[in-house]
């Protein structure tokens, strides 16, 4: 239930003439009668669009509340804290310096995030771990004809004319987190997005890629992926770059005119294997806290290229390009500059050779987590864990520190309630990451040295690119969608009406939440993505099994992961006013508070075994298509039929609400870490949940039924037999679990 304070201001203003003024001017001038009309009108048409009515018969029904109307009143009261320039202020002074992971001016945004905890009144501490971390000591390209002649020699450094951020001599040249060192000379060829299939259309042509230069663009998959495929493939090294067509002028003007990637602009990034496992690479399933022995870790190889890639700007890829001859591009590999693309050749006219050298300092070095504890007052052990990295390439003013300055104004909020003796029933812990952009590195050890504690925490909320512009999006396991399109239903937008309104009107948009190679789900009136990897939730969910969401309002955003992404850049195009902070601030803070004091933990088991059963069923479609006929889907599909059962089972006590509460939450919690399993996917035993794991040849985008999917994927019945048979004793695990609820 909302306040009048948040409807809009100037529709609430008194109208500034009193009734006899009013009922003279009527009579005198039709003009100002039609005014007092139009005020009045538009006074009463947008009421009901701009908040819930003030006063309702009976209290709203929440899912997970016998009655909602205490924490209703707790609610409304939040939401009137989150300040816009508070939050302002508080990107602002995130965002001042460059604060790469591990450096003095990150260590510096942890205090300060610190700082902002403990005035909220929250136990804080900083968490550090050391971790293998590369910092470029040099980065060269130069690229040559067939001729000899110097087409290009760089990189450029990032520039454009009247950015007031660019020239602090402490932004970092463009490089790849978990590139390999070295000095390699060869010819180049061109392979589009560096998709499996790109890769394979090479393949198909006779383009041996072995000793090559891959030049690919950024889009579609994750880079590490494009690295990944290029070294099976032989390739010595990459080199990645942003084609106008994907982020820039093609799209709209470029950064300082409008918002997208200008001619110098590079796309910075980590390469890591995160698919293989995220984290510190020396260190998987271990936390690599201070303490830890160097005797304990392994090679980094796990997890890490052996060949140098290196990220540049098409300004420096152009040269490259439109030297390339051989073979035209074939559909869909043209990209956004005025010149046909070709492949490349490896001898005679139209090769071209690079020169690159990419010298990494490879060091353990100490990066900072910050975490903020409010201890719950009747469930201490059950956490509510709300996260966002603090971290950033450069700048990071939308990428992470827009959902920084969110996050401070949800804990602002937070910290009002306590202020007033309010404590939540579970315990919430509030966390700011550290060196996510290298690999998700802070989450993942601090998960790893917490897996015991996080058995009993009830979700995981996430937070990351917090801000780039009005469109709110999301994705969560398939139990929290339905929470989160409730709870966007309380908070107000500034676009008029709700969060969830407005979202309903976005929602048709391509938003980073969409991709997934889950089948599209019937009648919704809201999509909710899948989580499939690129940010913290991961070692949550997939590691060990904590439901999880991740939100972001979205918009028009060329500058990711270059020095432009910086305040002046957000204050123009993202969010002048930060009233879209404020928004995440409020939904981010909502999602810990409505899930701290439930009653029953509202989980919705049956959406998630429809979504299951529909994985299973394409599932079972795809093999079909491949040929492979012997495989028996019946047991799957039994389990997940059985799974469903119980959950509609279940939903009836949620809705009752009544009985042995806590009894209930520990079988509703449960079966989310019933889904997974204790020997994890096959090659990435790091993954083990059987439902949601990032693709292996995608990175970013969910897959769903990794095991079996990846499997028919490659074509391997027998493995595609095994992992049926792990994913139908996970559903089984999982129905039989809720089943036992009274
Ligand atoms: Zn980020």
């Amino acid at each position: 239930m909302l306040k009048s304070a948040f409807i809009l201001p100037e529709l609430f203003k008194p109208i500034p003439f009193t009734l006899k003024e009013v009922l003279l001017m009527m009579l005198r001038k039709l003009p100002a009668s039609l005014l007092f009309l139009a005020l009045v009108s538009s006074a009463f048409i947008s009421r009901p669009l701009a908040a819930q009515p003030a006063a309702q018969p009976a209290p709203p029904a929440v899912f997970g509340y016998a009655d909602f109307t205490a924490q209703g009143k707790i609610e409304e009261q939040f939401l009137a804290v989150p300040d816009a320039k508070l939050a302002g202020q508080h990107l602002k002074t995130l965002t001042r310096e460059p604060h790469l992971a591990s450096t003095p001016e990150d260590r510096k945004t942890a205090e300060y995030v610190a700082r902002k905890f403990r005035e909220a009144g929250l136990e804080t501490e900083i968490v550090p771990y050391r971790v293998l971390l590369n910092q470029p000591k040099e980065v060269r390209v130069e690229a040559w004809d067939s001729s000899g002649k110097l087409l290009m020699s760089g990189p450029a450094r990032e520039h454009v004319e009247g950015d007031p951020f660019q020239d602090d001599p402490r932004v970092v040249m463009p490089f790849n987190g978990s590139s390999g060192s070295g000095d390699v000379t060869a010819e180049v060829v061109y392979a589009n997005y560096g998709r499996l299939e790109d890769f394979d259309l090479l393949a198909a042509r006779h383009i041996d890629l072995k000793g090559k230069i891959v030049l690919v663009r950024y889009g579609s998959n994750f880079r590490g992926v494009k690295v990944y495929i290029a070294e099976q493939r032989g390739a010595a090294g990459v080199l990645i770059y942003s084609d106008p067509q994907d982020d820039g002028f093609s799209k709209g003007d470029a950064w300082p005119q409008g918002p997208w990637r200008p001619e110098t602009g590079v796309q910075r990034g980590s390469v890591q294997y995160m698919f293989k496992y995220p984290g510190d690479p020396e260190t998987p399933g271990v936390a690599s806290t201070l303490d830890l022995p160097d005797s304990a870790r392994v090679s980094p190889y796990g997890s890490q290229p052996r060949i140098i890639s290196i990220p540049i700007s098409y300004h420096d890829a152009s040269p490259i390009l439109q030297a390339l001859q051989g073979p035209g591009v074939p559909q869909g590999w043209q990209g956004g500059l005025g010149y046909r693309y070709h492949i490349g050749t490896v001898t005679g006219p139209g090769s071209v050779k690079v020169h690159l050298v990419s010298q990494q300092d490879y060091q353990r070095r100490i990066i900072w987590d910050v975490i903020g504890k409010i201890k719950g007052a009747e469930y201490p052990d059950d956490w509510v864990v709300i996260g966002n990295h603090r971290d950033a390439w450069v700048y990071g003013a939308v990428d992470p520190n827009s959902g920084t300055a969110a996050m401070l104004e949800s804990v602002h909020g937070i910290g009002a309630l306590l202020k007033q003796g309010w404590r939540p029933r579970r315990t919430i812990v509030i966390c700011s990451w550290d060196a996510e952009e290298e690999g998700l590195i802070g989450s993942t050890e601090w998960v790893e040295q917490n897996a015991k504690a996080l058995e009993r925490a009830v979700a995981y909320f996430n937070t990351d690119v917090g801000v780039a512009g009005p469109d709110f999006s999301a994705a969560a396991v398939p139990s929290l969608k339905e929470f989160l399109r409730e709870l966007t239903r309380s908070v107000p937008s500034p676009l008029g009406g709700t969060v969830y309104q407005q979202w309903k009107i976005s929602s048709t948009k391509e938003n980073e939440h969409r991709r997934s190679n889950a089948p599209p789900v019937a009648g919704e009136e809201v999509h909710v993505g899948d989580l499939g990897s690129g940010s913290d939730f991961t070692p949550f969910l997939q590691h060990v099994g904590v439901p999880s969401t991740d939100i972001s309002s979205g918009g028009p955003y060329g500058v990711y992961h270059s020095v432009f992404d910086n305040y002046a850049w957000y204050t123009q195009n993202a969010d002048p006013n930060f009233v879209y902070l404020q928004e995440m601030a409020r939904v981010f803070g909502l999602e810990a508070l409505r899930m701290a004091d439930a009653d029953v933990l509202p989980y919705d088991y049956v959406a998630y075994a429809r979504e299951i059963g529909s994985y299973i069923e394409a599932a079972r479609k795809k093999a079909g298509d491949a040929g492979l006929n012997a495989l028996d889907f019946g047991p799957a599909q039994a389990a997940v039929a059985r799974f469903s059962a119980a959950a509609e089972h279940v939903h009836g006590l949620q809705l009752a609400a009544s009985g042995d509460l806590p009894r209930l939450n520990v079988a509703l919690r449960q079966a989310e870490t019933d889904l997974t399993s204790q020997a994890g996917l096959p090659n990435r035993p790091w993954f083990r949940h059987t439902i949601f794991a990032p693709g292996e040849y995608t990175g970013y985008a969910a897959v769903v039924i990794p095991g079996v999917n990846e499997a028919l994927d490659s074509k391997d019945q027998q493995r595609a037999a095994q992992q049926l048979t792990v994913l139908t004793q996970a559903l089984t695990r999982a129905a039989q679990t809720l089943e036992g609820a009274r």
